[in-house]
């Protein structure tokens, strides 16, 4: 397990679910919300995350196979809302030293160009 997690009350990704940081939210139910990525690496960048506090995907797996299903199945909905039947990326980063940067599981959903290796 990568470590890294921090307190649900210091957790970024929470703030934006409990509304006290604003975000521009594509889609939600009970279980998962996404929304738009605040630095888009492509005309669509969403933000896929249960409303859980796990610290990565990984973890998130581990706790909740429903939840992690409830996450791909809101990545896969929102791909054809935003027309990306010609494919996506679907971008998993865990532990810092991957690159992840805020310690609250996500899927990052990138599409709208060509996305090169
Ligand atoms: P990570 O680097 O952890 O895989 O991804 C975190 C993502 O969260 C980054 O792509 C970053 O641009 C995004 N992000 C960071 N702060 C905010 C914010 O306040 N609002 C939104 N919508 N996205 C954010
Ligand atoms: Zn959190």
């Amino acid at each position: 397990m990568v470590a890294n997690d921090v307190p649900t009350g210091d957790c970024l990704f929470c703030r934006i679910i409990d509304g006290e940081i604003p975000a521009t939210k594509v889609a939600e139910n009970g279980q998962v919300l996404a929304f738009r990525d605040i630095n888009p690496k492509a005309p669509t960048h969403v933000l896929v995350i249960p409303k859980r506090h796990v610290a990565n995907v990984v973890g998130l797996a581990a706790v909740s196979a429903t939840e992690l299903q409830a996450v791909f199945a809101m990545a896969g909905r929102i791909a054809i809302e935003e027309g990306l039947d010609a494919g996506y990326r679907l971008v998993v980063n865990t532990g810092a030293v991957a690159g992840q940067t805020v310690f609250h599981a996500h899927l990052h959903l990138i599409g709208g160009r060509e996305l090169p290796e």
